[in-house]
């Protein structure tokens, strides 16, 4: 009875320290298993939890498909973008769509740009979320 307690004390503390992020896809049906892909990728980080689920809800901060290679007026070439809200924006391009989302994710966890790992500013496809990348999360 004693290790059972422990163990739901454990869970606890472990749920209240770990920030869950809830993000809604609107775009094609078929990109749901890729944002899941890229969610799962910062999942394997201790100090967040990130679900997708499809289509546009309230109160959730929306991942949006845009045809072209353009997003809200950046730059040609450019693949997604988050805004301040941690609203995300993006493109099919050649950069997978779960490597431009994996990214993007990092932007609305708070993360800007850095050297290394899925938040470098120039991704060719193949970056995953790395242990620096989980780092930088407890330095938001
Ligand atoms: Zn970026």
């Amino acid at each position: 009875m004693k290790q059972l307690l422990l163990l739901a004390l454990l869970t606890l503390v472990g749920c209240a320290s770990r920030g869950e992020y809830d993000f809604a896809l609107v775009g094609p049906a078929e990109d749901l298993a890729q944002a899941q892909v890229a969610a799962d990728m910062w999942n394997g980080c201790q100090s967040v939890h990130v679900t997708v689920s499809y289509g546009a809800q309230p109160g959730k901060q929306t991942i949006t498909f845009q045809e072209g290679d353009t997003v809200k007026g950046q730059a040609e070439g450019t693949r997604g973008y988050t805004d301040e809200r941690g609203n995300i924006t993006y493109v099919h391009v050649d950069t997978p769509v779960t490597t431009i989302l994996a990214h993007e994710f990092g932007h609305a966890l708070g993360l800007d740009h850095r050297k290394d790992g899925i938040m470098r500013p120039t991704l060719r496809g193949g970056e995953t979320v790395t242990g620096n990348d989980c780092a930088a999360l407890d330095g938001r």
